[in-house]
């Protein structure tokens, strides 16, 4: 005899607007069971009749086949008498309550696609704008919630009868895909010139030849216009760099597929999957040099390449035709943010495009490509924008009161923060350019739309200059909370891993504020959510000329050395200023270890002067040699307070080895060790005054690869546990989730 088991299952996370109920409908239908399911308020909710065997087959396949898209945070199972349902259906969605329905990333196109995009009999073969359920435009075509066509920027294309068809058929893999189309009902993809006349011909094959001709292309994607030219075209290359005043910032470059991308770098599994995955971000790897011609202007000065797979129909197609790789860059000048608006592309772009690629479906979030960098043993996310925002971050607890947090001013991300997940923005950028801090002001709003959400607390940066404080502090009717750079950067890596602390939190950033009044950005901190308190710290050198010094690093090689440069390059080559930059009235007082980077990088010749943030820091790292193990020393002292880590000790030992015609490349290598052993060195004190054994590494110093690497070993061997970022940069980016998690956690006390 058969027992007729009845379920009500309950499924939490990103599971509506991805296929999920399609899916479980077909899993019901396949298994013999009966019932209904719906979306509602929160989630899906599933009840299920049938065999013993087939409820239990069902509720494995549930989590275990989920579709590509779905992200199942919760499941809640409960036994019910069977209803004597016959057959399964679709039910009606639940329209009451709050709308918290999660809006999905971006995603490439999937393979199911692909394949008729290649196919001559598919009704959609060559359609720039294929997708399905499963990959397409998400994010960044949303105007409101509920997600659906009428509120994307699809609402313009009406469906014709053969879309209708399948956005109505449960069994299709189009059932309620929001932004499905066809070549009758679809956008349509057309060329302009500069002056944005309409260009005769097949767009993709015209823009491929302008392309392989050296041209300059604006290419519109999913969250703003590219700037394209073929990677191996130096001239090309050259050309771009001089017409978007964009000096040495390394470019990104899109290979057709995998094995393309392989010619360029060395990719290893870890590489390859993030590379191949639904988010496409930019991958940094060790370029090959031989197989395929990369232009020496596309990375000067970087053995790393930053690579991408195409991530929609367009690029697939472009990629096709023009047979080679192309560079990928964002649509801007200099540092504006990248256009995304059509009208407002053409004006800022028409002096740098020769033509732009484009099409009528609007952009209505502007969301820049993410950069990730594979690690042994992990990643390190440097830039997290399309592809991975707006998916929740999970929270360990739950937060009391709705919370926004505003973020740092460089790097600026937002989070808005409530029940158990944190929803960090995508990569906004300086909050100093006006039309960034539009995005800010305005993203936050379509956030809190997006989740039916008004913050009840609002955290921010203690500085009063800066605009995303100006901004919080402008928002009436909730509790503020200002949350120190440096505590908020260790928060950050707390929240990412999961961890509630107490760690001893290593620091290591550009410049914030510390409580002191000095500028602080080599820290050791005792901390967890809740506070903070200053262990130690490098000493502070003053910064000659203030901001003058972050983009002149010799400024810093003075500061560390003084007089004391015996027959050294960077003082001959700097001498008519380097005794006034030693008297420099204006010359404030910090511990930033990114100086202290900027002082051996000029120090070794790398770089006197910058023309993008961190650059010296970067390229540092660039030449050093992985292979070496010597490690320069550096003094613990102490006066009573914090204990102080002589950094200058690392600068004196790296000039010393220079005016002994040691190899910069080697000099380089020993210094990234002697920070490393002195971060080492500094946890094992506090370790001994205060017991904690566990070590939180944060701050955009750690996006140096091999500083990271080196600091995790040796703290490791050191007995300590070690947490990093997993999911949100370490630097500036990173921010905003850590003022949530302090701000939610002094809420919850
Ligand atoms: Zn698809
Ligand atoms: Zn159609």
């Amino acid at each position: 005899m058969t027992t007729l088991k009845r379920v009500d299952v309950h499924v939490e996370g990103i599971v509506q607007g991805v296929g999920f109920r399609p899916f479980v409908y077909s899993l019901a239908n396949r298994l013999g069971l009966a019932g209904r399911v719906h979306n509602d308020v929160n989630g899906v909710h599933i009840e299920i009749e049938g065999a013993h065997a087939g409820v239990e087959a069902f509720l494995t396949a549930l989590e275990r086949d989920a579709p590509a898209l779905s992200a199942i945070e919760r499941v809640t199972v409960v036994s019910g008498e069977p209803a004597g349902h016959h057959g399964f259906t679709i039910a009606t969605s639940d329209p009451g309550g709050p709308r918290r329905a999660l809006v999905p990333a971006d995603t490439a196109t999937c393979d199911d696609c692909l394949r008729e995009l290649a196919d001559p009999a598919d009704r959609r073969h060559r359609h720039p704008f294929i997708n399905c359920t499963n990959c397409g435009p998400r994010l960044t075509i949303v105007r409101g919630v509920p997600y659906d066509r009428h509120l994307t920027t699809m609402a313009p294309f009406g469906l014709c009868p053969d879309c209708a068809r399948e956005y109505h058929d449960p069994g299709d893999r189009r059932y309620h895909a929001q932004p499905t189309c066809c070549p009758a009902c679809g956008p349509r993809l057309v060329l302009r010139d500069a002056r944005g006349t309409e260009l005769c011909g097949d767009p993709i094959a015209c823009a491929a030849t302008l392309l392989r001709a050296g041209r300059v292309v604006a290419v519109k994607g999913l969250g703003g216009y590219h700037l394209a030219v073929t990677a191996s075209d130096e001239r090309a290359a050259a050309t771009l760099r001089g017409r978007k005043h964009r000096e040495e910032k390394p470019f990104a470059v899109m290979a057709a597929d995998l094995a393309q991308a392989r010619r360029l770098a060395d990719i290893d599994d870890t590489a390859a999957a993030l590379l191949t995955g639904r988010a496409r971000p930019i991958v940094l790897l060790p370029r090959r040099d031989g197989p395929l011609p990369v232009a020496s202007s596309v990375a000067p000065g970087s053995r790393l390449l930053g690579l991408m797979l195409p991530y929609t129909a367009l690029h697939h197609l472009l990629l096709a035709e023009v047979a080679e790789p192309i560079v990928l860059t964002s649509g801007n000048v200099s540092d504006e943010p990248i256009a995304h608006e059509d009208g407002d592309a053409l004006t800022r772009l028409s002096g740098i495009a020769d033509a732009f690629l484009t099409h009528d479906r609007a952009i209505h979030l502007r969301a820049d490509d993410s950069v990730v960098r594979p690690l042994p043993g992990g990643i390190t996310v440097l830039r997290r924008a399309r592809g991975y925002a707006p998916e929740p971050l999970a929270l360990r607890r739950p937060v009391p009161r709705p919370v926004l947090a505003c973020g740092a001013q460089l790097d600026n991300t937002f989070c808005l923060a409530y029940g158990r997940r944190a929803f960090v923005s995508q990569h906004i950028g300086d909050l100093g350019n006006h039309d960034t801090l539009r995005s800010f002001v305005e993203g936050i709003d379509h956030y809190c739309h997006l989740l039916d959400l008004r913050p009840e607390i609002v955290a921010h940066d203690p500085h009063p200059g800066h605009p995303a404080t100006r901004h919080a502090l402008e928002i009436a009717g909730v509790d503020h909370v200002a949350v120190q750079h440096h505590h908020a950067h260790i928060a950050s890596c707390l929240a990412d891993n999961g961890d509630p602390g107490p760690v001893i939190g290593v620091a290591f950033d550009g410049l914030g504020h510390g409580p002191d009044g000095t500028l602080w950005g080599g820290e050791f901190l005792r901390a967890d959510l809740t506070g903070y308190e200053r262990l130690a710290h490098l000493a502070p050198v003053p910064m000659p000329g203030g901001a003058a010094a972050v983009r002149q690093p010799w400024r810093m090689t003075a500061a560390y050395l003084r007089d004391d440069h015996p027959g050294l390059d960077v003082a001959a080559r700097n001498a008519a200023h380097w005794a006034a930059a030693l008297t420099a009235a204006h010359a404030p007082l910090t511990s930033s270890a990114a100086r202290l980077f900027d002082a051996v990088a000029a120090l070794l010749g790398i770089r006197d002067t910058i023309t993008y943030d961190g650059q010296a820091a970067l390229e540092l790292e660039q030449r050093a040699d992985p292979a070496e193990t010597g490690a320069y020393p550096a003094a613990l002292t102490t006066t009573g307070g914090p204990l102080v880590v002589e950094g200058g000790d690392l600068v004196r030992a790296a000039a010393a080895d220079l005016a002994a015609g040691t190899d910069p490349a080697v000099i380089a290598g020993r210094f990234h060790n002697g920070v490393a052993a002195a971060i080492t060195r500094t946890c094992v004190e506090v370790r001994h005054d205060t017991g904690l054994t566990a070590v939180a590494l944060s701050g955009g110093l750690f996006h140096n690869a091999l500083l990271l690497d080196r600091t995790v070993q040796r703290l490791r061997a050191a007995g300590f546990r070690v947490l990093t970022h997993v999911r949100v940069p370490p630097g500036d980016g990173g921010i905003s989730l850590g003022q949530a998690a302090v701000a939610a956690a002094l809420d919850g006390r």
